[in-house]
């Protein structure tokens, strides 16, 4: 099961990631943005790091991502902040009170968090965003046997990077890139790859 520990070892992945990868996500977004979304990713995932090694013991797995969605909200500007920020509070509130979780579970918390993506940045799949990457991913995720959760999330996680890859012919219909219109054609939409690579935690938390 997933419990409070799993998830918190996932976290730090992510941060781990979010620093590792933090110039090239920067890149990515200098190439069709306002160039600052591996340091607005940076910037949230340190302070995540300092408020899990202040973790209160009493803490459970909503309480968890609630705590890391209000760090992402309070600490990331841009449209990433809310986006991601709202994604993990929604997942969290899936399982309000619960100290483990199901496999099922995730899958639910995962389906949450994405709606609520969708909800507030009112984007639909092809307009080259992260929803290109979650959307497909979770389909992928919610078909798979829950049987082996190994193998659902590496289908998800390949899926998620398949739809990243996806948005390089996309003209961009939502957030800075749409001003580009054309000119954002044959390149990668940043937030579908740190989207990705971040849902990649919690494959590599499980190995
Ligand atoms: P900003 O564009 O405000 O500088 P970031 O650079 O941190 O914020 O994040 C940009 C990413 O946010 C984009 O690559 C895209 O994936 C995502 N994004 C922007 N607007 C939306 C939206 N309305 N719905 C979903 N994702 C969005
Ligand atoms: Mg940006
Ligand atoms: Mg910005």
């Amino acid at each position: 099961d997933f419990d409070r520990g799993y998830f918190v070892g996932a976290f730090r992945r992510m941060a781990a990631t979010a620093e590792e990868h933090r110039d090239e996500w920067t890149k990515l977004d200098g190439d069709i943005g306002d160039g600052d979304h591996g340091i607005n990713m940076s910037i949230g995932f340190r302070e995540v790091v300092k408020q899990l090694d202040a973790l209160p013991d009493d803490t459970d797995v909503a309480g968890l991502f609630k705590l890391v969605g209000m760090t992402l909200l309070r600490k990331v500007g841009g449209a990433s902040g809310p986006l991601y920020g709202s994604f993990f509070m929604k997942a969290g509130a899936e399982v309000a009170g619960q100290s483990e979780v199901s496999f099922d579970d995730l899958r639910r918390m995962l389906r949450a968090g994405v709606d609520s993506i969708q909800q507030r940045g009112k984007a639909e799949l092809g307009d080259k965003t992260m929803l290109d990457s979650y959307l497909p991913g979770l389909d992928v995720l919610e078909a798979a046997d829950a049987a082996d959760p190994q193998a659902a999330l590496t289908a998800f996680v390949d899926r998620m990077r398949q739809g990243s890859d996806d948005t390089i012919p996309l003209v961009a219909k939502k957030g800075r890139a749409m001003r580009l219109g054309e000119r954002s054609v044959g390149h990668r939409d940043p937030g579908s790859q740190s989207s990705w690579m971040l849902m990649n935690c919690l494959l590599d938390e499980l190995k």
